[in-house]
């Protein structure tokens, strides 16, 4: 183990900790859950240099370890940021920039689509019912399980850190908190597995604390979104390496938040007036 000039060895101290893993925009038109990300590590943060004893900084110093990575899909958000700098629209990218698995060119309106769906491109269910095929669709999984490079960053990650126990894969946008099984139909009898027994105790109990948004469904994607989602992170986190995962949809019940991103400017004038 590789210890710091004073000693300290910094892996060990984080591994002797349970984890919690937060991370947003394996889709990087889904803005806000960048920025919820970036929140809750500088709210973490302050509060535990500041000595604000509340619950998250009293986790942190004597339980927890927190792991964020705000920006799953980086070539994506650098395309939407270079776009938006040069035409101030924000483009509706879901994808990631690689071209290789794309032999003909995208054309007509799919022409800007080529790349891979990074929560699709997970092990679990991958290539399964509801998968897209097409390499220029909207939510092309790619060639096989983790031929993307920025799933495979997350699967060394999490096969570094077996600590974790936790992890919010952050999307927008809804009113859900999405548990696994994604991949699965409405009756979702996967989740009843022994196995998953301490995630399900879990998932059964944000059904029933007070704690959710108002409003917010609980469910897999086909009891929350009507659909079925091959290849996510949270089912492979689930499945392969039975760490407990939730996929939020960050939204509100209010009409500005419907969208990946403020639908409306004058819902800024809601918190500045
Ligand atoms: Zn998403």
């Amino acid at each position: 183990m590789k210890k710091d000039e004073e000693g300290y060895d910094f892996e060990s101290q984080v591994k002797a900790r349970p984890g919690i893993f937060i991370n947003g925009a394996h889709h990087p038109r889904e803005l806000t859950s960048i920025t919820m990300v970036m929140y809750m590590m500088l709210k973490f943060l302050y509060e535990y240099v500041n000595d604000v004893r509340q619950i998250e900084s009293d986790f942190i110093e004597k339980r927890a370890a927190f792991f964020f990575i705000p920006i799953v899909n980086l070539d994506g958000f650098l395309t939407l940021e270079n776009i938006f700098k040069k035409t101030g629209k924000i483009y509706y990218l879901r994808k990631n920039k690689n071209t290789s698995h794309t032999k003909k060119k995208c054309s007509g309106k799919k022409q800007y689509e080529y790349g891979v769906d990074l929560n699709r491109n997970y092990g679990y269910g991958f290539g399964g019912p509801n998968a897209e095929t097409d390499p220029c669709g909207k939510t092309y999984g790619g060639p096989y399980p983790f031929s993307e490079p920025e799933t495979q960053s997350i699967k060394k990650f999490m096969e570094k850190w077996t600590n974790i126990k936790l992890v919010l894969n952050v999307h927008t946008w809804g009113n859900f908190i999405c548990v696994p099984f994604l991949a699965g139909d409405k009756k979702n009898m996967e989740i009843e597995a022994p196995k998953y027994a301490r995630a399900r105790a879990f998932y059964d109990k944000l059904e029933t604390c007070n704690f959710r948004p108002k409003g917010n469904k609980i469910g897999n994607v086909e009891q929350t979104l009507g659909y079925r989602a091959p290849g996510t992170a949270t089912d492979w986190m689930l499945s392969e390496l039975n760490v407990t995962a939730i996929t939020p949809e960050l939204g509100t019940v209010s009409s500005y938040s419907r969208n990946f991103f403020l639908a409306s400017w004058y819902a800024i004038e809601e918190v500045l007036t």
